[in-house]
Order: C-alpha cells, then sequence, then structure tokens
C-alpha cells in the first residue's frame, strides 16, 4: 500500500491496516485430556497493545497458538476484522491469517544469514522484493547493517529483534508475542522492551504480548487480559486492575498483601490492623482483608496500632519491615520509605493508608470444597 514511497519513508509507516482480533468463547483441551482454556472470550481492539498476563500454566502460549493456526480450539471462534479464521467449519492456514508470532526462543535459524531469517516467510514474493521487504524489516528494528551476519555474532536483544523483524517483514495485521523478554538478562529488559514498544507503535499493528510479570504488563500493555486456570479473570486498564481487583488472586498478582481473615459485621470486618468496611459483602459472610505491603505509615510517635519491630531491610529508596501487630499470628510486612525511622527503634505506631486496603469474600469458604472446581470460584466475586 505505500509502494510509491521510498523505502527510507516506508520504514516508518504503518506495517499494515489496524485490525481488530477476538476470541469469541474458545475453550481448548490436549489431547491427553486436561481442560487448558475454557470459554475465554477477548478482543485486541485495533493498534493496540493488549498484554496476556497469567502465571505459568494458565494457558497463555496455548491462546497464542491457536490465534496463529499451529493449535485448534475445542469450541469457539477467532475472527479478524468481522472474518472468521477460524471456527466451526473454518480453519484458515496460519500463512493465510495475516497474524506474525514471535515465538519465546525466537527461534532463529543459526545456519541462515539474518537477512535469510528474515525473509524466511516472504514466500509469496519474488526473491529481489523479498530481499527488499527483509531489509526494511531489519532497518525497522535497526539491525540493518548485520544483514549478512548470522544469529550466533548478535547479543539477546538483538536476536529478539531479528525474531520482531521476521514476524513484521510480511507486514502482519496481528502481531503476538509469546514472553519475548524473558530470556534477556534483567539490564538488557528494560532498553529492549521499550524499543520494542516503539516500533510495534510505529508498524500500527495490532500486538498481543503475553507475560507472566505484572510489571511488564503495565509497562508494556495498554490493557490486561489476566488468566487464570485456562480463565479469563480481569480485563482492563492497569490502573482498573490495580485499584479495582476482580478477587482476592488479581489483587495478589499486581502487589504482595499482607491477609486476615473474618467475618463481616455490621458492614465491617474486624482484624488486629483495625475495622474495614465491606460494602460488597452481607453480614455473616466469611471475607478476606487484604492490606497492600505500601499501605503502612509508620510512625514513633504514637498512631492507631501498636507495634513491635522484628526485622528491617535496607532496600534503597523503601525498608521491608516485619512488624509483630497484638492479635496477628503472623508477621505483618510493610514497604516505607528509608529515612523515616531511628536507627534501633523497637516500639512503633502503624496508620493504614485505606487506598491500600481491599476486601473480598473468602473464596475458601465458598460452598465446593473440590480444588478441581477453582475455575468456578476465580470469576465469583467479579
Ligand atoms: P502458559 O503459556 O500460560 O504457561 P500453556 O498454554 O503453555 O500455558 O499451557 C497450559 C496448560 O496446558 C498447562 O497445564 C500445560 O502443562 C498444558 N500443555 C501445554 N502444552 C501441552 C501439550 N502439548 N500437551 C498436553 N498439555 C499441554
Ligand atoms: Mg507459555
Amino acid at each position: 500500500m505505500n509502494s510509491q514511497r521510498q523505502a527510507s519513508a516506508r520504514v516508518t509507516a504503518g506495517v499494515s491496516f489496524a485490525a481488530r482480533l477476538s476470541f469469541d468463547g474458545i475453550s481448548h483441551s490436549y489431547p491427553s485430556g486436561a481442560e487448558t482454556l475454557r470459554e475465554v472470550s477477548l478482543a485486541a481492539e485495533p493498534g493496540e497493545v493488549l498484554c496476556l498476563l497469567g502465571p505459568s500454566g494458565s494457558g497463555k502460549t496455548t491462546l497464542l497458538r491457536i490465534a496463529a493456526g499451529i493449535e485448534t480450539q475445542t469450541a469457539g471462534r477467532i475472527v479478524l476484522n468481522d472474518r472468521l479464521i477460524a471456527g466451526p467449519g473454518v480453519f484458515l492456514p496460519p500463512e493465510q491469517r495475516s497474524i506474525g508470532l514471535v515465538f519465546q526462543d525466537f527461534a532463529l535459524f543459526p545456519h541462515l544469514s539474518i537477512l535469510d531469517n528474515v525473509r524466511f516467510g516472504l514466500t509469496a514474493l519474488s526473491a529481489d522484493e523479498a530481499r527488499h521487504e527483509a531489509m526494511i524489516a531489519l532497518e525497522r528494528v535497526g539491525l540493518e547493517t548485520y544483514a549478512a551476519a548470522y544469529p550466533h555474532v548478535l547479543s539477546g536483544g538483538e536476536q529478539q529483534r531479528v525474531a520482531l523483524a521476521r514476524a513484521l517483514a510480511p507486514r502482519p495485521a496481528v502481531l503476538l508475542m509469546d514472553e519475548p523478554f524473558s530470556g534477556l538478562d534483567s539490564r538488557l529488559k528494560d532498553t529492549v522492551r521499550a524499543e520494542t514498544l516503539d516500533i510495534l507503535r510505529q508498524s500500527r499493528a495490532t500486538a498481543i504480548v503475553v507475560t507472566h510479570d505484572a510489571e511488564e504488563a503495565m509497562r508494556m500493555g495498554d490493557r490486561i487480559a489476566l488468566l487464570k486456570d485456562g480463565r479469563l479473570v480481569q480485563v482492563g486498564a492497569a490502573e482498573d486492575l490495580y485499584q479495582n481487583p476482580a478477587d482476592l488472586f488479581v489483587a495478589g498478582f499486581f502487589s504482595e498483601l499482607n491477609e486476615f481473615s473474618g467475618k463481616v459485621a455490621g458492614g465491617a470486618v474486624e482484624t488486629p490492623l483495625g475495622r474495614f468496611p465491606a460494602p460488597k459483602l452481607t453480614d455473616g459472610q466469611e471475607a478476606v482483608v487484604a492490606v497492600r505491603l505500601s499501605g503502612f505509615q509508620i510512625n514513633q510517635q504514637g498512631g492507631a496500632i501498636p507495634a513491635r519491630l522484628v526485622s528491617r531491610r535496607f532496600l534503597g529508596v523503601v525498608e521491608f519491615l516485619e512488624l509483630a501487630v497484638p492479635g496477628a499470628d503472623r508477621h505483618v510486612r510493610a514497604r516505607v520509605r528509608c529515612g523515616n525511622l531511628e536507627p534501633g527503634v523497637r516500639d512503633v505506631w502503624i496508620d493504614i493508608v485505606p487506598a491500600d486496603v481491599l476486601v473480598f469474600a473468602n473464596p475458601a469458604r465458598l460452598i465446593d470444597p473440590d480444588p478441581r472446581h477453582s475455575f468456578e470460584r476465580s470469576g465469583e466475586s467479579a
């Protein structure tokens, strides 16, 4: 579509039209029997970066493979811009889907030059055209000078960019990336993440990026979709998931928590850290009060709750505290700014920041005691 423009102008132009990819009631089981995905409905909107977040084994890779056409769902439909690409009676092969996939391990061919790696998927073009398009993709990721070299001369971050260039070369409408930064050492990660985000923005492709790291999802995603045990638990902007988590699992995925259980009485739950309102629960219901580690103000002069400092760890900007609180059977953990407490202090006072307190129905006390049915429970308070 940019054929009249010069190559240099094309490098920053969009790879493709912006597309919408939707998963409609996707379920999946491997032949071995276990259910990996259950009724996942989700859409990546045109041009957005959607992060698919979840613990290991939650079904993220399987969902990407189904979208790319290298795995088939057992129920549900995949729709790209109103076109059914996989569903009852329909299965478009991967090369006809306009969906690019970057594998977790980059999957570069060691015996092919970097240029040949990038033009590998451009089989529909003549050799000259394929070389031209591959060079454009390499320029996009800033590696055109390495075209004739082989993958082993590149750093991990550069190899990741070659894999990205290979996926972008056919100008896909949607780009899927499976844990693209997990193989990089932590010093490289920040830079490569920022570069990748720039390239995705410039290409204007819709992207789904898989990660198991909540902070990475918050940094990269316009929106985040959280999976647990093959079920979609919550979808929204980072702020939504952080501030209004659907359940304790979501809250715990985004921040470390101190948890207290108790029964709702008079519209509130009593804990060793005080009484917290439970407006969404009814009296008599079992509840969990979760207090983020950031939710503590600690001082030596006075406050709501007396506590004894059990341990302190200096972490740079903040220090990590463990506190003994009357009535709490475990030590309470807190993160506070360094420099507020004198060295050697033992007896302190705690005040709780209300925004860092979340109250949920206690899932462990719901009717079904069978752990295999944790699917149902995870969405309960959504
Ligand atoms: P994630 O990418 O979130 O770690 P996966 O989609 O890889 O999760 O896996 C989801 C579940 O499916 C896991 O329980 C995993 O053990 C199982 N699984 C993955 N691949 C296969 C396979 N080829 N055969 C059978 N089970 C599989
Ligand atoms: Mg995976």
